[in-house]
């Protein structure tokens, strides 16, 4: 199995062999088709099996692939949203997502509570199209009125059962309410509980099964 063969564009295949990558592990050879085929996805995935790329990958070979979406200054606007439990889970995904995007023209951004609002303000003026957040702070933005997430096409809920542990539930539940909804949702989570079971329901559409 090689990336080639999985369909990714030609940019990201260039910044898979910069990050030294040689195959897909498992979960990338089942989550990468099955997110570029644009259905929802429910994967039960590790930390260390290489679940960040399984998503980020496929993401951003479509994010490239659709058109662009400007608000009225001509800045981008966000497309896809990956909501993680920690900061830590956070800077890492948007680093993943800077690392594996290099050579695409796509902006990224990760915004995480405890530190101030106005360089995250400052940051979101500018646009972005994939934002990597977490559950709390993303909502101040939006209850402020400084986070415009009215174009989401794709959302990621990542180590989701973490998110649920840590009582993200209400927050998670808010942010569905103001995403549109058309659009992809992929849940990545260790385990999976009835609480888990019941968000899966609620959020996904005939979701793709992958167990690593
Ligand atoms: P993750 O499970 O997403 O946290 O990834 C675990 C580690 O595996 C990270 O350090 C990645 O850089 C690395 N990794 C991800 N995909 C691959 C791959 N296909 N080949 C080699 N290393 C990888």
């Amino acid at each position: 199995m090689t990336f080639e063969s999985l369909g990714l564009a030609a940019p990201l295949l260039k910044a898979i062999a910069e990050a030294g990558y040689t195959s897909p592990t498992p979960i990338q050879a089942q989550a990468i088709p099955a997110v570029l085929k644009g259905g929802d996805l429910l994967a039960g995935a590790q930390t260390g099996t290489g679940k960040t790329a399984g998503f980020t990958l496929p993401m951003l070979h479509r994010l490239a692939a659709g058109q662009p979406v400007r608000n009225a200054r001509g800045r981008p606007m966000v497309r896809a949203l990956v909501l993680t439990p920690t900061r830590e889970l956070a800077a890492q995904v948007e680093e993943s997502v800077q690392t594996y995007g290099k050579h695409l023209p796509l902006k990224s951004m990760v915004m995480f509570g405890g530190v101030g609002m106005q360089p995250q303000v400052n940051k979101l003026r500018d646009g972005v199209d994939i934002l990597v957040a977490t559950p709390g702070r993303l909502l101040d933005h939006h209850q402020q009125g400084t986070l415009d997430l009215s174009k989401v096409e794709i959302l990621v809920l990542d180590e989701a059962d973490r998110m649920l542990d840590m009582g993200f539930i209400h927050d998670i539940k808010k942010v569905l309410a103001v995403l549109p909804p058309k659009r992809q949702n992929l849940l990545f989570s260790a385990t999976f509980s009835d609480d888990i079971k019941n968000l899966a329901d609620r959020l996904l559409n005939q979701p793709a099964l992958i167990e690593v």
